[in-house]
């Protein structure tokens, strides 16, 4: 057996260290225990002696000998020390003394690649929802009167492509979206765009992906072939049953919008066959019955997926979800996610695509420096040019990190990355569930704490108790049918 090498490791040959628990966060799954890795985001299945030598620490540290004499009645005295050993190794024990693991502090290469553009083709939008981040209560940039102009140009949307395909790098593929206000009250720059986007990256060698968010009052048959004549993902908001729908997604006059984008949505997926078409639900304290919104909209209506996140809002507003109804809500995400465990087992597919989106993050062992790609592999870029964090800030000066003729200005760009760094996030520090979360959406601590760099510590509960799902999830597929996980590798 190979010595260990981490910190702390076991020394049999003179004084013997403390042995003690180190950073890890423990879950079960049919019936076996498991270890989540903090921060290397590493799972581990405990065989019966690993459980041993775990329950033991955790009732206070121990010296190696007191371990093996413990233990030595139910293992082999070899068994006992070549698992000390491996405990060590992953870190999941060591010395008491040991320094804690530090959080990495580590930037991403200058040279990082952009991966996925966001472009607000306008900021208009002909719905009033009373949530929206853009035009509600809790907006950061003045759509309505602000300085944009209300659409881009179509030679804003060219520079946009030039941007992209140039800070994009050597990556083969490269990922466009199309964002509003409305995407499509822009479709003739929509068209232009993707035209000019195949030829240019074509002629660069490269692919662009593209895909559109929309509120789907618009679609008509020639946008819908279109649509899928050029094979772009679309993703619709839409928040529920006609009901749920008629109250919080309304025209300007206050009409709903239920029957207007029914039979258009309908009309997109009998006909869009090339991508899978997805559903964004907004959940509010008006709308919080996740299993009615959920099935509604994949057994009636059909969309193959549906991703539901809760509202980005002040906690005073009266639509912000209060803490009871987040615990309603989990306890709905988890009947999903069971559901989502139960087809995976079969081989199946259920449309849950929050469980799928955490699940790959396990799986791909996903340990995250920043709470999501913005300003580094995302960026939104703005009617005007001017590129941001991400879509939600585009137009907003003070996330503004250059234009998309002159590029990204890096000393602001390197601010960003150092200030939104997990390593600046003191109260993350000691969060088992920061590879995942990582202090969370910049833009939702921008509501909330009036800065995008504070760690989301309103949510801490929550998002700890669902990847604690997600990981006994995950830990069930594991033991019951690992082939499936497989899907995750590419
Ligand atoms: S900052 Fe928030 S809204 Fe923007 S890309 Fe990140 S997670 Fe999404
Ligand atoms: S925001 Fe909360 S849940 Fe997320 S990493 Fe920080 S402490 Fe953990």
């Amino acid at each position: 057996m190979n010595p260990p090498v981490a910190t702390g490791a076991p020394d049999t040959t003179g004084a013997q260290p403390l042995l003690a628990l180190r950073e890890f966060h423990p879950f079960e799954a049919h019936g076996a225990r498991f270890l989540y890795m903090v921060p290397s985001a590493g799972i581990f299945r405990m065989d019966d002696a690993g459980c041993a030598i775990l329950d033991l620490l955790a009732e206070g540290p121990a010296e190696l000998d007191a371990v093996v004499e413990a233990l030595s009645a139910r293992f082999e005295v070899d068994r006992i020390l070549g698992t000390v050993h491996e405990l060590t190794e992953i870190r999941a024990i060591g010395d008491v003394d040991a320094p804690k693991e530090q959080v990495p502090n580590d930037l991403p290469p200058a040279d990082f690649p952009l991966n996925t553009m966001v472009l607000n083709v306008t900021n208009k939008c002909n719905l009033a929802c009373t949530y929206c981040y853009e035009y509600g209560e809790d907006k950061i940039v003045d759509t309505a009167y602000g300085k944009q102009p209300k659409f881009m140009s179509d030679e804003t949307a060219e520079e946009s492509v030039e941007f992209l395909l140039q800070e994009s790098k050597d990556q083969p593929v490269a990922h466009l979206t199309f964002f509003g206000g409305e995407t499509l009250l822009n479709f003739p720059v929509l068209q232009k765009t993707v035209a000019y986007a195949r030829r240019r990256a074509a002629e660069e060698g490269k692919r662009i992906e593209f895909s559109l968010t929309t509120n789907a009052t618009l679609l008509k048959p020639e946008i819908i072939e279109w649509l899928a004549d050029n094979q772009i993902g679309v993703t619709i908001s839409i928040d529920g049953p006609k009901p749920v729908q008629d109250g919080l997604r309304v025209f300007h006059n206050g009409k709903g919008t239920y029957d207007v984008v029914l039979p258009k949505i309908k009309d997109l997926l009998a006909r869009h066959r090339s991508r899978p078409i997805g559903a964004r639900v907004t959940l509010t304290q008006k709308n919080m019955n996740v299993l009615e919104i959920f099935r509604h909209l994949t057994e009636e209506i059909g969309f193959w997926e549906v991703g539901l996140a809760p509202v980005t809002t002040q906690e005073h507003r009266d639509y912000a979800i209060t803490p009871e109804s987040k615990d309603a809500m989990l306890l709905q995400f988890e009947e999903l996610a069971n559901e989502w465990l139960e087809c995976a087992l079969r081989d199946e597919h259920h449309g849950f695509s929050n469980v799928r989106d955490t699940i790959e993050e396990i799986h791909k062992g996903v340990s995250k420096a920043y709470g999501c790609g913005a300003g580094l592999g995302l960026m939104g870029v703005a009617t005007d040019g001017e590129v941001a964090l991400c879509h939600r800030f585009a137009g907003s000066e003070e996330h503004t990190i250059g234009n998309v003729v002159d590029g990204v200005d890096r000393e602001k760009q390197g601010r960003f990355l150092v200030d939104h760094h997990i390593a600046s996030k003191t109260d993350c520090h000691t969060c088992w569930a920061r590879p995942i979360c990582s202090g969370g959406c910049y833009h939702e601590a921008h509501v909330n704490y009036g800065t995008s760099s504070h760690a989301n510590l309103h949510y801490c509960t929550w998002v700890r108790s669902w990847t604690h799902t997600c990981l006994e999830i995950y830990g069930a597929l594991a033991e019951k049918n690992p082939k499936f996980l497989e899907r995750f590798d590419a």
